[in-house]
């Protein structure tokens, strides 16, 4: 399936990105320092269909650290390095109902889904955990430009080093984990949480993240380079936990409202499948009470009002 007349379809994510500017509500994410220093007012939209049309308005150049966005490429790697069952002994796929970042424990003892802090640190713990680190994200990386389609994906050090300085809250969660015995015999716990706080300053633009998006939109075949950059069934898997727990504690709203798999980060990043049609990527840093960006929810109601994309629109 591709979209007929592109043209019309561009004009009409351009209204759509003009509304969703005009929306000022949000803030920068405050809690780590380097977030903070955000322009809150960069707005960027990409979208990448699946027979390879592009769009690109405001600032989809402009390169922005992943955060949260990567937790499903991390996913979709932990389970392509060690299988379904592997990983999923060590993380659970239930909506946590709770803030990413919250001090909880699924009743196996498993963090609730690797879309949050906990479950993306366990997932960071289960890539080529016996390299060393530098491979350990090299790979990361090495994957991230290859969803990409072959984008540059670079790594933002200030914001590493700024996270690194105020990881109370994610050295917490590893602390909790290792209490209960949640991670896999012999891991180095230290090396997982750095291996995830580096994931998260990894860098895209809005046009490589739309890439990334129509890659999963598209069963794991990235539409640029019709190379095979992950399996159906993994890809299967990552939708299936971006629609329940990929916009943390609004995902069953969005869910119902939306009808999308999605996934958001606290830069202001936003990726947004469209199973079957086009990847979508937004960036603007002004974030609601949830942590989820302003303008890219208020988008994606919009896109819903006016195309059939929710998945359950045409049963
Ligand atoms: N690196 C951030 C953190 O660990 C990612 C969180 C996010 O994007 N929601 O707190």
């Amino acid at each position: 399936l591709a979209i007929a007349g592109f043209a019309g379809f561009s004009g009409r994510i351009a209204n759509l990105f003009d509304y969703a500017r005009e929306n000022r509500a949000g803030t920068v994410a405050r809690y780590i320092p380097e977030l903070a220093r955000q322009d809150p007012d960069q707005f960027g939209l990409a979208v990448c269909s699946l027979d390879g049309q592009r769009l690109a308005l405001g600032d989809a150049e402009q390169a922005f650290c992943l955060q949260s966005v990567v937790k499903p490429l991390n996913y979709a790697l932990a389970l392509a390095l060690n299988g379904e069952n592997q990983v999923h002994r060590h993380v659970g796929r239930e909506p946590s109902g709770r803030r990413f970042n919250e001090l909880a424990l699924d009743p196996d003892n498993r963090p609730h889904n690797p879309m949050i802090n906990s479950g993306a640190i366990m997932c960071a713990a289960m890539i080529r955990p016996s390299r060393p680190l530098a491979d350990r994200l090299d790979l990361v990386q090495r994957f991230v430009a290859s969803a990409a389609g072959g984008a540059a994906c670079g790594f933002d050090e200030a914001v590493y080093r700024s996270e690194r300085q105020t990881a109370a809250r994610n050295l917490s969660l590893v602390k909790l984990m290792d209490e209960h015995d949640a991670f896999p015999e012999g891991t180095d716990t230290g090396a997982a949480l750095d291996l995830y706080l580096r994931t998260c300053s990894l860098t895209l633009d809005c046009q490589g993240l739309s890439v990334g998006a129509a890659m999963l939109a598209n069963g794991g075949v990235c539409p640029l380079t019709g190379h095979r950059v992950i399996d159906p069934r993994i890809v299967r898997n990552t939708l299936s936990l971006m629609l329940t727990c990929g916009m943390y504690d609004y995902s069953g709203e969005y869910a119902f409202s939306v009808g999308l798999p999605a996934k958001s980060g606290v830069s202001g990043g936003l990726m947004i499948v469209i199973p079957g049609i086009a990847g979508i990527a937004l960036f603007s840093p002004r974030l609601d009470r949830q942590g989820n960006c302003v303008r890219g929810i208020e988008f994606s109601r919009r896109l819903i009002e006016d195309y059939p994309f929710h998945i359950f629109a045409g049963v």
